[in-house]
């Protein structure tokens, strides 16, 4: 059983060194006094929180790995032996499992059953997993946008905001994107800039929202969301989805313009997408008929094989991943 091991805690940007792959062994099957299963990995997800969990920090929302042990995370996986009475062998589920080819899941209150199989299965790891779901959350739930609303999000391209900018767009909202770099600014937004060639953040937004923005999407935190507090209309609402400008610096740094958020009269929210899992049926319903009938695409950036996996994962802090960050693993 190949799996991904953590080294050792992490301080400042994850490096690809600070995993590595080993060779172990698993039983398969399941205890038989337990509710748990035992899954064959099929795709992995890389996301930003993960780097939280390769920190030693006190007083955060998720434990840290444990340096030796393979590190865990979202995926999409086949059910070898179960325990458990609501899944079965055979059956497909997504949800938290091992950086590993087999994995043993004891902990399956985020393991969720597949019943759709005519979409790609990787989407299980994207847009029909997690980050479907905090992209819908934050748009639809923490931001109730209306038609003809101007909608700014950041990380553009990535595996949330390339859904937010669709969701507002088939919303009737005038919709901008930033990215870091100009092949990504391509996912059908209304316009798009390049944020590491404009540095003047104010000055972009004030060009393409000469009235300013109603909702903002914030995946990145810093300065461009300094910028945006100043570019604000009346009653806007900002979904706080995440920060990744700031998660691996030492010092993070400040935000100036909060004022505005009187002024204004603005709603600034932030989540976390586990406290919302109850709506997964709902948001079901609503993005399998768009994914169906073409209405909303999804971007994929599929890393192939656990070798791969630490650089897929770091790549995501270096803007390398186009799309979704997915590995590949015991596809043949
Ligand atoms: P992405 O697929 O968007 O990948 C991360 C992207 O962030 C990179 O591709 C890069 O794109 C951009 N980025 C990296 N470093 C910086 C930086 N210093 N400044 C600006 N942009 C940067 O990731 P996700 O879509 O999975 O996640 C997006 C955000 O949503 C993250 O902040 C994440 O933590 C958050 N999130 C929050 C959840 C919640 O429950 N609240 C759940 C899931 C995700 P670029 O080339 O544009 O720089």
């Amino acid at each position: 059983n190949m799996k991904v091991i953590l080294k050792h805690y992490v301080s400042g940007s994850p490096q690809e060194t600070d995993m590595h792959l080993t060779a172990g062994t698993i039983k398969l099957k399941a205890p038989t006094d337990s509710n748990a299963v035992v899954v064959k990995n099929l795709f992995l997800s890389c996301d930003p929180y993960m780097v939280f969990k390769m920190m030693k920090l006190d007083r955060h929302y998720s434990e840290s790995y444990t340096p030796g042990l393979p590190i865990t995370g979202y995926g999409v996986a086949k059910v070898l032996d179960s325990s458990h009475p609501d899944f079965k062998n055979d059956d497909l589920v997504w949800g938290l499992t091992g950086w590993e080819e087999y994995s043993l899941i004891t902990e399956t209150n985020h393991l969720f059953k597949i019943q759709h199989t005519d979409v790609p299965l990787s989407y299980y790891a994207g847009i029909l997993g997690m980050p479907g779901m905090t992209a819908y959350i934050g748009f639809y739930e923490l931001c109730s946008p209306k038609t003809g609303e101007y909608v700014f999000v950041s990380a553009a391209s990535g595996a949330v905001g390339q859904l937010v900018g669709q969701f507002a767009k088939l919303q009737g909202c005038y919709v901008v994107g930033c990215a870091g770099s100009n092949e990504k600014n391509k996912f059908g937004f209304d316009e798009a800039f390049n944020y590491k060639e404009e540095p003047d953040y104010n000055a972009a937004l004030k060009r393409f929202f000469p009235e300013g923005i109603d909702i903002y999407f914030d995946n990145v935190g810093g300065k461009i969301l300094d910028a945006v507090l100043l570019n604000l209309r009346v009653y806007a609402r900002i979904a706080v989805c995440g920060m990744i400008s700031q998660y691996n610096l030492e010092q993070p740094e400040g935000v100036h313009n909060l004022t505005s958020i009187v002024m204004k009269q603005v709603r600034m929210q932030g989540y976390l997408v586990f406290d919302y899992y109850h709506l997964y049926p709902k948001y079901l319903q609503m993005i399998l008929p768009m994914i169906r009938e073409g209405k909303v695409v999804y971007v994929e950036d599929i890393a192939d094989g656990l070798e791969n996996a630490p650089a897929a994962l770091v790549g995501l802090f270096s803007g390398r991943n186009i799309g979704k960050q997915v590995v590949a693993v015991n596809c043949v």
